[in-house]
């Protein structure tokens, strides 16, 4: 069977080859960078990160971009909240996402680029589509028009036909209920930033970023775009919007999207509070790998309930496949082989291959893995596994662990990093913020036993080492 995937714009499972020779043309909506990233954002880059290399695996080759969300609302209210220009503000947390990103092990995209290093390229596509009557100006601002697109709405499947038209929206997120027309280009409000362009001075909503830098860099038609669920709608569909109505071409062939991050309630809630960043998970004592493996475990497109029991058991699931590794490289067995083993190491490929073509069945792939695993530790204490088993053993994990990459242990850095011990205060100050004092004085003590001594003064929480 030949690779497939589910595709969100046809609502079926389709064979998927590349458009033009060997290369993927591959977008990915990246993070916002106004605050530490969330595990279930993670969750979405280790999709795609499992993405890439299942690719590779199949022999294509990559040309993929993910764009850095540096200019929108959130983060404009949060730099002149803490006194920063954008740049100030936006350069922590993108390092921070950066060593989320290394700690997990995900492949840097081809070209991961911020959003403001492409305002000429926003401007050229909305000067475009206001040549083709796609938008309209109002009070300096300048709006995509939905009714000018007869296809809106196609991709989250959904009739919106019954919508005002001339309705509009500021803001850059919004519910289904309030399908409007979007802003492309925001006029400039006091004290915000803005750029001078051929459409006036202003600034680029959050939408039209995708749009321009995916054509800009991968063409009119994309092979794979990317992105977590709840960015179908409307973010989506309005890049849909905004590309094709712009070129008369599809934007992309394959829509893939990752499902929601589910926090199990209660236990989860005490334990880390409802803000999760990988860091408040690794400060726990877990291995970034076992976090690694648990987010892969999960097939992208179904729910992933994140309990606090289960980075526990994924630690343990890789501690057996490492255990499994050490015993083929260390052991001595006797002369010639198995017959049957070397049967299912065969088939173990096989079903973890046909697996991850599937759609990218991770837990069935995984399935098969474990299964040999289980069936040849037995044949060892036994002693009917033979030394010319090694070899298609070794074989197997070493291409399950092209893809999971969970196998080589991580250098533990002494200590907490700066971001590490910020990212632990803030989620105290959520704690403090819903009066859970208990997780409050637990992230305190946590980072006393770092050697990190934390000091409430009334602007805010300073810290030192000792
Ligand atoms: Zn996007």
């Amino acid at each position: 069977m030949a690779l497939r995937f589910y595709n969100t714009l046809t609502q079926r499972v389709e064979e998927f080859a590349p458009l033009e020779g060997n290369t993927v043309r591959m977008y990915t909506c990246g993070p916002t960078v106004w605050n530490y990233a969330h595990v279930g954002n993670l969750r979405t880059f280790t999709f795609v990160d499992l993405l890439r290399r299942w690719l590779r695996y199949r022999g294509y080759r990559l040309d993929h971009v993910m764009n850095i969300t540096d200019v929108d609302d959130r983060i404009i209210q949060q730099a002149l909240a803490a006194g920063k220009t954008l740049t100030e503000y936006t350069e922590q947390y993108t390092q921070a996402f950066l060593e989320d990103c290394a700690a997990l092990r995900l492949e840097r995209p081809e070209r991961l680029t911020p959003a403001t290093e492409h305002i000429p390229a926003m401007v050229k596509l909305i000067a475009g589509l206001r040549a083709k009557g796609c938008t309209y100006d109002s009070e300096g601002s300048i709006y995509y028009r939905i009714a000018s697109f007869p296809e809106y709405g196609k991709l989250s499947h959904t009739d919106f036909s019954g919508i005002r038209a001339g309705a509009r929206v500021d803001t850059d997120r919004y519910d289904k209920a309030d399908a409007r027309d979007f802003a492309l280009w925001k006029a400039p409000k006091p004290g915000e930033p803005f750029w001078e362009s051929e459409i006036g001075p202003g600034r680029p909503g959050w939408h039209i970023e995708c749009s321009a830098m995916a054509m800009h860099y991968l063409g009119e038609t994309l092979d794979i775009h990317v992105g977590g669920i709840d960015l179908v709608f409307p973010h989506h569909e309005n890049e849909i919007a905004q590309s094709e109505g712009l070129t008369g071409k599809p934007f992309a062939r394959f829509w893939l999207h990752a499902e929601h991050l589910i926090l199990e309630s209660q236990t989860m809630s005490k334990s880390l509070g409802n803000f999760i960043t990988l860091r408040g998970v690794l400060s726990q004592g877990y291995p970034p790998e076992a976090i690694r493996y648990l987010l892969a475990s999960v097939p992208y497109r179904k729910r992933l309930n994140f309990t606090a029991d289960n980075p526990k058991a994924a630690a343990t699931a890789v501690e057996r496949l490492r255990n499994f590794e050490l015993r083929l490289k260390t052991e001595k067995f006797p002369e010639g082989a198995s017959e049957w083993l070397q049967v299912r190491a065969e088939q173990a490929r096989q079903r973890f291959e046909e697996s991850m073509d599937d759609d990218l069945n991770t837990a069935e792939a995984l399935a098969a893995v474990f299964e040999f695993v289980r069936e040849a530790n037995t044949a060892m204490d036994a002693g009917d596994f033979r030394s010319a088993n090694v070899p298609p053993a070794l074989d197997l994990l070493e291409r399950f662990d092209r893809i999971f990459d969970v196998l080589r242990p991580s250098e533990h850095a002494g200590g907490l990093s700066d971001a590490a011990v910020e990212a632990l205060i803030a989620e105290r100050a959520q704690a403090r913020a819903r009066r859970d004092f208990a997780r409050a004085d637990q992230i305190r003590k946590q980072l006393a036993e770092q050697g990190v001594i934390l000091e409430d003064t009334k602007d805010g929480t300073r810290w030192k080492r000792h």
